[in-house]
């Protein structure tokens, strides 16, 4: 890792990508960026050059750490896969495996551009807290800016996944679902994550619900991060779990665990009134399309999402999502939108490119709170891909041919919260 004071990016800044790449620099101070100009520089640049496109690195909102190596058992819906492929995972990680899990998953995100996410661990306290470290302190280098947290489950899971749960609520009556959330620096933060409603008793939510009440009222916000009306056999579950809640959107509602700072992921099967709901305490949904397609979950209505005025965000949901790049999220999603508008909802609004390159970047930092991060300005943190691309590919389809044609090769070089990682996983 290379930590220089203070360093010069030059190339095409591609600022707004509603707008061609302009000539320009930027200059990196401190983590952050300190200066943007426009124009050609003399000065020599450590990153970049004349040819090569600079832009903001990728923001995941949804993405599990334990299931980094879990991609591509396929053949299964939500449930029978949670069990078959998820919680065997999850226990493997509480059993020793996390500091190794945390690398590669760090590695990975690297290698495509992503410097930023929402996720989940497993509910294992000490596994986590150890994971939280790494990622505040930085792996290989490369410091990602997340929030995160141990994940919190009481019922329907294997005992190695619910004991500490179930062991807490016995001994402890002050609630320690979070774990603390000091010491992670400028880049981390510690987020409460439910698993979801079928996973957790009314005590346990109830529980959740407190901490986020109680960090509101401190004036620090926590990031809440729960499952949502994923897939058809889900909801029914919900259904006789939770009888007396008018829907699944509710039990979370009545649990105090809907504010701005929550990303409830998927949401692929909900009522009007859920949506309005979800619209009203400005809760964010975070879209995924392509786990939704490999558990066959459904297709997220994302036109009627914008109709009630919801939030929406973009995850990758690995590894329910077999892809971790966040590009190719975006394209599945503009994919996904097409489906629908060939099927089932010919007036169907299909996202541009544009906008979906917005969304896995200052879209997604904005979700999550995060308004310095997912863009080139001044004051924003220093996250910064530089890209090489064919001369050809910069006309007015620049944003759709990177979509599609996305291959971490096109970056030549990444700056992660101001710091050069000049080699990431075998890409040099
Ligand atoms: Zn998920």
């Amino acid at each position: 890792m290379e930590r220089p004071k203070s360093m010069l990016c030059k190339g095409l800044l591609l600022t707004d990508p509603e707008h061609p790449p302009q000539p320009g620099w930027i200059r990196v101070e401190g983590g952050r960026i300190a200066e943007i100009g426009r124009g050609h520089t003399d000065e020599k640049a450590e990153v970049g050059g004349a040819e090569v496109i600079l832009c903001p690195a990728f923001i995941d909102a949804h993405i599990h750490l334990p299931q980094i190596d879990s991609v591509g058992c396929d053949g299964l819906e939500l449930l029978p896969w949670l069990e078959q492929v998820v919680f065997p995972a999850e226990a493997w990680w509480g059993a020793g495996a996390a500091a190794s899990m945390t690398r590669t998953a760090v590695q990975r995100m690297v290698r495509e551009g992503t410097f930023g996410f929402a996720g989940y661990l497993t509910s294992h306290a000490q596994a986590g807290a150890m994971a939280l470290g790494m990622l505040a302190s930085g792996v290989d280098g490369a410091r990602l800016r997340f929030a995160a947290g141990r994940v919190a489950m009481d019922r329907n899971a294997p005992a190695a996944l619910i004991d500490e749960d179930i062991a807490r609520a016995r001994m402890n009556p002050t609630p320690g679902v979070a774990l603390s959330g000091d010491g992670l620096g400028d880049r981390g933060e510690v987020s409460v994550n439910p698993r979801f409603a079928i996973a957790c008793t009314d005590e346990l939510l109830a529980e959740c619900g407190w901490l986020v009440r109680k960090r509101a009222e401190s004036g620090r916000p926590i990031v809440m991060q729960t499952h949502l009306s994923e897939s058809v056999p889900e909801c029914r579950w919900i259904g006789e779990l939770f009888p007396g809640d008018r829907d699944y959107t509710s039990v979370y509602d009545r649990a105090g665990l809907l504010t701005e700072r929550s990303v409830l992921a998927h949401a692929v099967h909900l009522s009007d009134a859920e949506f309005e709901l979800i619209a009203q305490r400005r809760a964010v949904l975070a879209h995924c399309p392509i786990a939704n397609t490999f558990l066959e979950s459904g297709l997220f209505d994302l036109d009627r999402a914008r109709e009630h005025g919801v939030r929406v965000a973009l995850g990758s949901d690995v590894a329910a999502g077999v892809d971790i790049a966040m590009p190719r999220v975006a394209r599945a999603m503009i994919e996904i939108a097409k489906i629908r508008k060939m099927t089932i909802s010919p007036g169907a609004d299909v996202p541009k490119p544009s906008e979906a390159w917005s969304m896995i970047t200052r879209g997604n930092a904005d979700a999550l709170g995060w308004s310095d991060s997912g863009r080139l300005e001044v004051g924003a943190h220093a996250d910064i891909l530089a890209l090489r691309v064919p001369e050809t590919w910069r006309d007015g389809f620049l944003i759709g041919r990177l979509l599609y044609n996305w291959t971490s090769d096109l970056i030549v070089d990444r700056v992660v919260a101001g710091a050069r990682v000049a080699r990431v996983d075998g890409v040099s």
